[in-house]
């Protein structure tokens, strides 16, 4: 843990190269190849020299001495140009000093964690920014980056230990002078469990933000799913033709739609078939449907609705969780579908042009407002969190019923066990070895 490490922090091949240096040796190692100032947080010019005094790049470096660095240790920050020489020369040299070893992927981060510059949930945020497309994807993870979910976390926390620390003191009390309720302290870990099912169920609608949305395109054949696939993508990947049946697979295509990552699937027109490779597309789009997180169903408004247009409707089980926004297509042709039509099923409708444009923005405003999680709290929006903390609520509620019993020491021995769920969330209280390597496992190098 103490060696120093290194590792290059951009991908070689941009303008400008970054290689990062942290541990103990990262001074002498500026020194032994770097011609320029060393100066804590100064930026300052120079060459990196070989031990032939050789000049292998003219950069700019920084060092920061420990602990105000993004590691807590000394680092430095070497910025050459892009090279693919000069990075592999550089690699070598910090090799060969016997100074330093290669960093493993996440090092510099982990480093961090391990000297208290960051808790477990803030470093995964580390990760969540930089693998961010979309503009909300962004603000949730600058959220937990900025300790706002671990914040919540540990208010959490507190208060289940608070709990435990009044039961323990109840059950270590030989004299009874402490009246323990245990009604009250039912009623309590009850609440404490609503309140995580609560930040469960808001980072589930948060999961968008992580894996993008998926918005089945649905319809009769001809009504326009692939020119809306391309309009809402700007580019040609759907085949149009005006031949039904012509979209014979489904066809993903990753837009971001207000700020939200979202995968569109356009569906082989949904209609009855003896063609068998056609028959497999919409075998496939039925499953689509039903795993899609909205569906919009188009119905096309230059021709009366058909009956294929009615068994697709009746197709949609709209008790389900799940949203469905209809869309009368081709409005820029004389429109058949009567306005009362719009009523469908009691199915929100609007008209759309896939061709003029005609209610696109108002269209992707829809899907966002369909979509996009609730954005005052930090999101709960990591799997491993997720998973921690639903099973804390469950142990929380089993504590709930027990301590209703009057079954104090297993309730206890519950309320602990969430105690060290809701811990490692954050990595609070000595996390294992495993989990700390399991968190940083899926970093880069040089992170
Ligand atoms: P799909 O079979 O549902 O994927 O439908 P397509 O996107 O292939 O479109 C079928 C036909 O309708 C093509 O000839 C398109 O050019 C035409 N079309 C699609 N959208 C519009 C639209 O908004 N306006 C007009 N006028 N024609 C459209």
């Amino acid at each position: 843990m103490n060696d120093t490490v290194f590792a290059l922090s951009t991908p070689v091949g941009g303008a400008i190269t970054i290689m990062r240096i942290s541990g103990p040796d990262s001074r002498a190692l500026l020194q032994m190849f770097f011609t320029g100032r060393i100066e804590h947080r100064r930026v300052s010019y120079g060459r990196i020299v070989d031990d032939k005094g050789e000049t292998v790049d003219h950069c700019t470096a920084v060092f920061f001495s420990a602990p105000y660095s993004y590691t807590g240790e000394d680092m430095a920050e070497i910025f050459t140009h892009g090279s693919y020489a000069v990075a592999k020369r550089l690699t070598e040299m910090l090799a060969a000093s016997g100074l330093a070893v290669q960093a493993e992927p996440g090092e510099f981060t982990k480093r961090a964690y391990l000297n208290g510059k960051m808790d477990l949930a803030q470093a995964e945020a580390v990760m969540d920014l930089i693998s961010s497309t979309a503009e909300r994807q962004r603000r949730a993870a600058q959220l937990q980056l900025e300790g706002r979910l671990s914040a919540m976390i540990g208010g959490i926390y507190d208060r289940v230990k608070a709990s435990c620390a009044l039961l323990s003191a109840a059950m270590d009390d030989d004299t009874d002078e402490i009246e323990y309720d245990e009604h009250a302290a039912s009623a309590e870990t009850a609440l404490i469990k609503a309140d995580i099912d609560r930040m469960i169920e808001g980072g589930m609608r948060a999961k968008v933000l992580r894996e993008g949305a998926r918005i089945a395109i649905i319809g009769s054949p001809n009504v326009g799913k692939s020119s809306l696939l391309n309009a809402l993508i700007c580019r040609e990947r759907s085949i149009v033709t005006n031949i039904p049946g012509t979209t014979r697979d489904t066809v993903e295509e990753s837009a971001d739609i207000d700020g939200i990552p979202v995968v569109f699937i356009d569906t082989a027109g949904i209609h009855e078939t003896s063609d068998t490779v056609e028959k497999l597309g919409i075998e496939r789009s039925e499953r689509e449907k039903e795993n899609a997180d909205m569906v919009l169903l188009l119905i096309d408004g230059s021709r009366s609705i058909s009956e294929e247009d009615c068994a697709i409707i009746k197709g949609l089980d709209t008790q389900q969780n799940r949203k469905i926004l209809v869309l009368i297509t081709k409005s820029d042709l004389p429109q058949l579908v009567e306005a009362d039509a719009e009523a469908l099923c009691g199915l929100d409708a609007i008209r759309i042009s896939s061709l003029t444009g005609e209610g696109m923005t108002g269209l992707k405003k829809r899907i966002a407002a369909a979509i996009a999680p609730d954005e005052r709290d930090p999101a709960l929006t990591n799997t491993r969190h997720i998973a921690l903390l639903e099973q804390a609520a469950k142990r929380l509620g089993a504590a709930s019923e027990m301590l209703k019993n009057g079954e104090t020491d297993i309730a206890f021995l519950e309320m602990r066990a969430a105690m060290d769920d809701i811990a490692a969330v954050t990595g609070r209280e000595d996390p294992s070895e495993d989990l700390i390597n399991s968190v940083f496992a899926g970093f880069c190098v040089g992170k």
